[in-house]
């Protein structure tokens, strides 16, 4: 019950018009510590509610002084408005006010937004820190402090701009950091940073990737396009996100698409804002039945409903693969992961199959007309665990043998 968190009834009526009736486990443990004021480090990711779990408190929390009282700090443009939207309709019986501001669009009106009045900003990292450098933003009055994804800002190099933005803001202020992964150099952040901080962790029990049924399809490289066509022609996928290694491969694969007739769209960060935000929007809509992507833009992306993720090429780092199929398998939904393997890909497999502690099972498609490809060892048993400081919801720490699932024809090398 949300009621019974301790949010004022303002909020409550924002949160019951957003049609939240019950609050995710995430929602209920930060909540009530983040009214307390004090810090948090919460181990969620994306899909857990995180982004309502850290809102609701602040704008309850934030004085009514003018200016700047609370800033959200996230990696990519499409976190960023993703935020802003989550907390425009928490905003919308408080009266508070709330911005975006972030890299790719012009900036004059932001900076109009900015002088309007801004209680909540929401940010990234590179835009903020120009837009204080040329006097459009005082962080001096800033209360609260959200960093989001730190994991994907540091990963991303983002970490000096992190710093230098917390030393604009006073010393005093609750500080709130979201993580999907505890790598020790989130700690290290975590340490230097936040100020004797509440740990919280989405119960491993609503781990997604249980809920999320995965298979890999070993395919030589050059036949990977064909397969992708064969399955969407052939199979009932509905809402597909397929993963490419990179940007290039993201427009090939929507040209091999585009020539079957098949309603794709590419979103990396070659393309503009507008050219994102419109393959966004046209894939929520239906309007697409694909979207291609690459990890970084992918990241954080709230689609519900995605029936399945393809990885059209296995993730160069196996923490990704986690990331891109909790992309499924959302809000209680089941979902499915179907992962393309090229034998030069192996290892990826291995790497993934030990983070994860299972032995994904091979399948085939029937009367695909395969040239050479490389089946893994049905029998094959997963790597050591990788040691994990990580427990966002999405893996479990213990080790567990492949599940006893049927493995259907597993031809070999043909
Ligand atoms: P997030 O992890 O914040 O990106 O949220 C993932 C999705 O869950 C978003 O589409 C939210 O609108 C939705 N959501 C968040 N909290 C709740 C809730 N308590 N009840 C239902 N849906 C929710």
């Amino acid at each position: 019950m949300f009621e019974n968190l301790g949010l004022e009834e303002r909020l409550l009526k924002g949160v019951k018009a957003m049609g939240y009736t019950t609050p995710t486990p995430i929602q209920e443990k930060a909540i009530p510590v983040a009214l307390e004021g004090k810090d948090i480090v919460g181990c969620a990711q994306t899909g857990t509610g995180k982004t309502a779990a850290f809102i609701l408190p602040l704008l309850q929390r934030m004085g009514t002084q003018r200016g700047v009282k609370a800033l959200v700090v996230t990696p990519t443009r499409e976190l960023a408005g993703q935020i802003e939207d989550v907390a425009r309709e928490c905003t919308r019986f408080t009266g508070q006010k709330v911005t975006a501001v972030y890299g790719g669009v012009g900036y004059q009106p932001q900076k109009d937004k900015l002088r309007r009045g801004v209680d909540l900003l929401v940010a990234t990292p590179g835009r903020l820190l120009d837009l204080q450098s040329r006097g459009d933003v005082d962080l001096s009055k800033v209360e609260v402090l959200v960093l989001d994804e730190a994991d994907r800002m540091l990963d991303m190099g983002f970490w000096p701009d992190v710093k230098r933005i917390i030393n604009l803001m006073p010393a005093k202020r609750q500080n709130l950091l979201f993580s999907a992964t505890m790598s020790h150099q989130v700690l290290g952040v975590v340490g230097s940073t936040l100020n004797n901080p509440v740990r919280i962790d989405v119960a491993p029990s609503a781990t997604p990737i249980e809920a999320i049924d995965q298979a890999v399809y070993p395919v030589g490289s050059t036949q990977k396009g064909d397969l992708l066509v064969r399955l969407l022609e052939e199979r009932d996928l509905d809402r597909v996100l397929v993963f490419t290694r990179t940007k290039h491969r993201a427009d090939r694969v929507c040209r091999t698409l585009s020539r079957k007739g098949i309603n794709g769209v590419a979103i990396h960060s070659n393309r503009t804002q507008s050219q994102r935000q419109q393959a966004l929007d046209g894939f929520k809509s239906g309007k697409y039945r694909v979207l291609v992507a690459t990890d970084i833009v992918a990241r954080g992306i709230d689609v519900d409903n995605i029936s399945h993720v393809i990885n059209f090429d296995l993730p160069n780092k196996a923490e990704d693969y986690v990331h891109r199929i909790g992309r499924t398998a959302r809000a209680g939904n089941d979902g499915t992961a179907l992962s393309f393997l090229a034998s030069e890909e192996a290892s990826s497999l291995r790497e993934i199959e030990g983070l994860i502690g299972t032995t994904l099972r091979c399948e085939d498609v029937e009367g695909f007309d395969y040239d050479y490809r490389v089946v893994p060892s049905p029998d094959r048993e997963a790597t050591k665990v990788r040691k994990l400081v990580y427990n966002g919801g999405a893996l479990s720490g213990k080790r567990k043998r492949g599940r006893k699932r049927p493995t259907r024809s597993m031809a070999g090398a043909r």
